[in-house]
């Protein structure tokens, strides 16, 4: 699974890097960056996707 950011439509809520602090982090300003790269650790999928699906501003995105 890889995950995709996008910076333009994120609004800083935060909600992704409570749900996924090891794939989404927030830079200075609050807005999310990633963590590693855009491939998840298959341990840490589940915990992407609730990410994704928290997100209030559609900003996450996966494919398989
Ligand atoms: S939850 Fe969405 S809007 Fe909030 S910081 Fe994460 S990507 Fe941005």
């Amino acid at each position: 699974m890889q995950v995709q950011i996008d910076r333009t439509a994120c609004q800083a809520y935060g909600n992704c890097a409570d749900e996924a602090p090891a794939v989404f982090r927030l830079d200075d300003l609050g807005y999310v960056q990633l963590v590693g790269g855009d491939e998840v650790p298959a341990d840490q999928e589940p915990a992407a996707r609730a990410a994704i699906l928290s997100c209030p501003a559609r900003a996450l995105h996966a494919t398989e």
